[in-house]
């Protein structure tokens, strides 16, 4: 099938769009413009949430390791995912720490956000999208991921 569908959770603010636009025009801004999901809380919406984990074919996780709330925030959406996919050994799933250049605001240690991840049996990496630090490699891995499967 030629569309792939990649979706990206995370709290408001985490850097979601940032990533993104960071992958794809290779840019980085620093004024916040929430988009539309981001303006009403994705828990407004669950049938919406639903629809896009139904619809998704890999998901990446983000939060941001300067807000341990916004790691806690991921938790219901990962068991969302296990609900509706089922099976997720075979789902690429990548739980991103996003921010890390903030070092001194720093929450979330790279340690906590390893054993998440092993325990929900998932990929790991922290990324900036401020620094370019490991955004490539992110989409790359997920790609990875997705080809070992
Ligand atoms: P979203 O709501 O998850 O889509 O978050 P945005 O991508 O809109 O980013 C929210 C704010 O965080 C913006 O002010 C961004 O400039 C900033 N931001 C995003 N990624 C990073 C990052 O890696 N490091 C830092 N320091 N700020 C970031
Ligand atoms: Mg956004």
């Amino acid at each position: 099938s030629n569309d792939y569908r990649v979706v990206v959770f995370g709290a408001g603010g985490v850097g979601k769009s940032s990533l993104v636009l960071r992958f794809v025009k290779g840019t980085f801004r620093e004024s916040y413009i929430p988009t539309v999901e981001d303006t009403y809380s994705s828990h407004q919406f669950p049938a919406m949430q639903r629809l896009s984990i139904t619809k998704g074919h890999a998901f990446i996780l983000v939060y941001s390791i300067s807000s341990k709330q916004s790691l806690e925030e991921l938790k219901p959406i990962f068991e969302q995912i296990c609900l509706i996919k089922g099976d997720i050994e075979n789902i690429p799933i990548m739980l991103v720490g996003n921010k890390n250049d903030e070092l001194n605001s720093r929450e979330v240690e790279s340690g906590d956000g390893e054993a998440t991840a092993k325990r929900w049996k998932c990929a790991f990496m922290e990324t900036s999208a401020k620094t370019n630090h490991n955004v490539k490699e992110l989409f790359q891995e997920l790609l990875n991921l997705e080809k070992s499967r």
